[in-house]
């Protein structure tokens, strides 16, 4: 089913969450072993998040560097067609722009749907580590919104070889991503929220939002969404924190705040133990307001564990 599909038909929020591909060398069961624990609460589709290559330089005996290019979390669409008939569940593969050509990602795209995945999260991928800037590889895309357009194409029947005859069209459904708190990138919240509602134009038909620990600025943001005439479902992006550590690294990677309440709640923690449970009571108390305002879904991010997520829910759905 549609993901917009499955929220119009719902009269109640759905319960929705990511997983990330195993890191190289580890077996799918450890997926399974995540996703297992959650399926008693009925997802009504599950994501898996597309890694791109990473560089990396080692120094060898002899004083030279070497340059390795290496993806850690390959497998998004093997993880994504097993779990999809495994489970019978609906699937969302994030797809990314970083890393791929337009004929690549049209190739990409062939394989998903001929595999019967047709909902996607359509991303324009992080910039490489060190990377001051994104950069698209040669013949890729720059922004998530050219992405949508040649999935768009396709479902059109459009092709990058023209010279191709009787073309037939996917069914793709396509949601992006959404920043309660701006892109890290963009000059202000307007710009962002406008180059936002051209992906909603140009077909998207739902938006997933960046995590955020104070449910006003999901809040603000839909409504700022609404005013700029961004009409589609805005499903919020929800992850307890699980160490104290992350005070810090969750801001400055994701470009989000911590409310002051929360970030001295984490203080006191003695070990990351502590700092988890209030991650859960933090995230259950946000999961219980955004229900009662009736929100398109809860989306939980899972970074791979959901022992958590799963008490979040008990307490939630
Ligand atoms: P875009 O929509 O392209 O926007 C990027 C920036 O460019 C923004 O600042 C925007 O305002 C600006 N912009 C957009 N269009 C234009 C334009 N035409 N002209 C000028 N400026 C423009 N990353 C991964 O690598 N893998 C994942 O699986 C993944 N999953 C994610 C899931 C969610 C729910 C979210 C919120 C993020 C995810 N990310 C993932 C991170 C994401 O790739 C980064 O945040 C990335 O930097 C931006 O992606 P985007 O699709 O929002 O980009």
């Amino acid at each position: 089913m549609r993901v917009s599909e499955a929220i119009a038909k719902s009269n109640k929020p759905l319960f929705t969450f990511e997983i990330l591909p195993p890191v190289k060398g580890s077996d799918i069961h450890s997926i399974y072993r995540a996703i297992d624990p959650l399926l008693e609460f009925e997802p009504a589709f599950i994501e898996v998040t597309y890694h791109r290559e990473e560089i990396k330089y080692k120094e060898l005996p002899n004083g030279s560097i070497e340059k390795k290019t290496l993806r850690k979390r390959p497998g998004t669409v093997g993880i994504s067609a097993a779990i999809k008939y495994k489970y019978k569940v609906e699937i969302v593969p994030h797809i990314i722009c970083g890393g791929f050509n337009r004929e690549e990602t049209e190739n990409g795209l062939i394989d998903l749907h001929f595999l019967g995945i047709h909902n996607l999260l359509v991303i324009r991928g992080d910039n490489l580590p060190g990377e001051k800037f994104f950069t698209p590889d040669k013949g890729g895309h720059r922004y998530a919104v050219d992405l949508l357009r040649q999935i768009m194409d396709l479902n059109r029947g459009i092709y990058l070889d023209d010279e191709l005859e009787n073309n037939s069209p996917t069914d793709f459904t396509v949601g992006v991503a959404g920043y309660p708190e701006k892109h890290a990138e963009a000059p202000n919240m307007s710009a962002d929220i406008k180059h936002l509602k051209e992906k909603a134009d140009a077909g998207a038909e739902y938006i997933v939002t960046q995590m955020f620990f104070d449910n006003k600025k999901y809040f603000d943001f839909v409504r700022l969404c609404r005013e700029a005439g961004i009409l589609v479902p805005i499903i919020p992006g929800l992850k307890p924190i699980v160490t104290i550590g992350q005070l810090q690294t969750l801001p400055r990677t994701f470009n989000i705040s911590i409310p002051e309440e929360l970030e001295k709640e984490v203080e006191k923690c003695k070990d990351n133990k502590a700092a988890r449970q209030v991650g859960i009571e933090w995230c259950t108390m946000q999961s219980k307001e955004l229900m009662q305002a009736r929100v398109p879904a809860l989306h939980y991010f899972t970074m791979g564990r959901s022992d958590n997520i799963r008490e979040i829910v008990k307490a939630v759905f």
